[in-house]
């Protein structure tokens, strides 16, 4: 091996190493006598309609797309194993892969940028994803997560428009400031979000150097049917790292796989892998009835200080994809995808996933996206789908309707989910009303951050509010005082520095892959 060179840059010379040539095939499996020339009549004649091995060979480059997420597109992962360090097992979950201390489970780990399309850069202000898929043996735990503990929005009747307002203009099909701005100062609750995206956080270095947050609340049932309510935190044993918006622009345009390329490197270097701490923040019910904030809110973290961390176990990666479209892009998340003892709770932003998660991959790989090999569970799939493209499980002679008399499928009142009562009238409730938006963004801003930090704030807020509109500028420069004066005062000062109008001056300045 060339070991002068970045080792991702080895991988074919690592295969040409350890295979020997094949014989080539149609993808009937016919040997192929020649894949260099077109049959056609004569030196120069036409192409004929029968020559099989060039109309597949079209033919499968065609459909070699399928189509990207709408958000989180561009991704990369990695498999490895989580570990249970806790003795708290049941008395907090029945969740199989939590019960004993030492206890192994596989687990698919898929980093992510939010807005990204797939040939996006890596290095771009932007919420990043981090999914965990546990293999567990009762069926596969979905843990979606992002790289910042909170989201932007509370209902999800927003996030089609949160996306839309962060991706291309219809009309110009550029970035634009104005959507971008516009929408995210017409929704306060943003706020929190905003300001530790823009914050040095919103630039991690690489993806081994990041936490993940489940953002969402779960619910835990314990054996003894005890509930409790969770926010999950994946945190990173290589620490923090970040990039500063100017490294970040240049690797922009020199290494757009910058993260891509640290988590391929990492791994196959087999030195220091990559891992993670999972823990989790607990609230039992009465806790829940008298907190000052709703712990449902997606908006809002859980204080340490109240809810502090337990860890449940370590994440460890140590192999990399065979091959990234089969065992990556073709790796389908659900929160959806929940184990005995892990359940949906209040928090609509995770009970609205529940659909547009499954259903997304329903309509970029089909039905049975879930008997591919990297999403099949370890325990066997017995229930009464059948049918649909690409069935490759098809329960053979098992009864296909329940209930039946014939030894189908059955179920088991064990695992039933639990249940809590509801009340009000059913209507559409504005769900900032009466909420305070800002005051975990003020304790972030004037308890967390540094005084340098606070102005490494500043600064980039205001390169990036530099490309929008006056009048958009003055409500997000408004929003921005109820978390603190001096915040105002100070994007201010970067503001009046420069003011750029032209593509020039803009590119000068954006750190936002051309969008802000
Ligand atoms: P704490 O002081 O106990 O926690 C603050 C947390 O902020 C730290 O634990 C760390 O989270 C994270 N943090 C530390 N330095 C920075 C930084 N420079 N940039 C971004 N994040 C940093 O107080 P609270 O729990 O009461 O939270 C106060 C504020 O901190 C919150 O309003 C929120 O904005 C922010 N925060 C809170 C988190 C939480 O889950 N409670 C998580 C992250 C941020 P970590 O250890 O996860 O890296």
């Amino acid at each position: 091996l060339l070991s002068n060179r970045d080792i991702s840059a080895n991988q074919l010379q690592t295969y040409r190493s350890n295979n020997e040539p094949t014989l080539m095939t149609s993808s009937s499996g016919m040997p192929i006598g020649d894949k260099i020339c077109s049959l056609t009549a004569g030196l120069h004649g036409p192409i004929v309609l029968h020559d099989a091995c060039l109309l597949d060979e079209i033919g499968q480059f065609n459909e070699e797309k399928i189509p990207e997420r709408c958000s989180y597109a561009k991704g990369s992962g990695a498999f490895g194993t989580f570990q249970c360090t806790t003795d708290l097992g049941s008395s907090i979950t029945r969740a199989h892969f939590l019960d004993t201390r030492d206890k192994q489970t596989r687990v698919a780990v898929r980093f992510s940028r939010f807005t990204s399309e797939l040939g996006s850069a890596d290095t771009v202000r932007d919420i990043r994803g981090m999914s965990i898929k546990f293999y567990t043996d009762c069926g596969n735990f979905d843990l979606i997560c992002n790289h910042l503990p909170v989201f932007f929005i509370r209902d999800p009747i927003l996030y089609p428009s949160l996306v839309h307002a962060q991706k291309r203009n219809p009309v110009t099909n550029l970035f634009d400031y104005d959507a971008y701005w516009d929408f995210l100062t017409l929704r306060p609750e943003t706020m929190h979000c905003l300001i530790l995206l823009y914050s040095h956080r919103g630039l991690p270095n690489g993806y081994r150097y990041m936490n993940g947050y489940s953002v969402n609340t779960y619910k835990f049932l314990s054996s003894e049917d005890r509930v409790s309510y969770v926010r999950f935190h994946v945190k990173s044993n290589q620490g923090i790292s970040s990039i500063d918006s100017t490294k970040a622009l240049v690797l922009a345009g020199m290494d757009s796989d910058y993260a891509t390329r640290d988590l391929y490197n990492t791994i196959c270097a087999n030195k220091e892998l990559p891992s993670w701490t999972l823990c989790i923040q607990q609230m039992n019910e009465e806790e829940m009835k008298i907190s000052s904030f709703d712990p449902f809110d997606t908006t809002k973290v859980w204080p340490k200080l109240d809810y502090p961390l337990i860890p449940l176990g370590t994440i460890t990666l140590n192999r990399l994809p065979a091959n990234h479209f089969s065992e990556i892009e073709q790796l389908a998340y659900s929160p959806a995808n929940l184990v005995p003892g892990i359940e949906v709770s209040p928090d609509k932003m995770l009970q609205a996933r529940i659909f547009a998660y499954s259903d997304a991959q329903r309509y970029r790989l089909g039905k049975n996206y879930a008997q591919l090999p990297v999403n099949r569970p370890l325990n066997p799939i017995t229930n009464n789908y059948r049918n649909g493209h690409m069935c490759l499980n098809n329960q053979n002679g098992a009864p296909n309707y329940f209930p039946n008399s014939f030894h189908g499928a059955t179920t088991s009142s064990h695992f039933k989910e639990s249940t809590y009562p509801v009340e009000g009238n059913v209507a559409r409730y504005e769900c900032s009303n009466g909420i305070d938006d800002f005051h975990q963004a003020q304790r972030f801003y004037r308890e967390v951050l540094s005084a340098d930090e606070r102005l490494m704030l500043a600064r980039n807020l205001a390169k990036s509010l530099a490309l929008t509109q006056q009048f958009i500028c003055k409500r997000a420069l408004e929003n921005f005082s109820h978390i603190d004066q001096d915040l105002t005062k100070d994007i201010e000062h970067f503001l009046s520095l420069q003011r750029p109008t032209t593509m020039e001056d803009r590119s000068i300045q954006t750190d936002f892959e051309g969008k802000i």
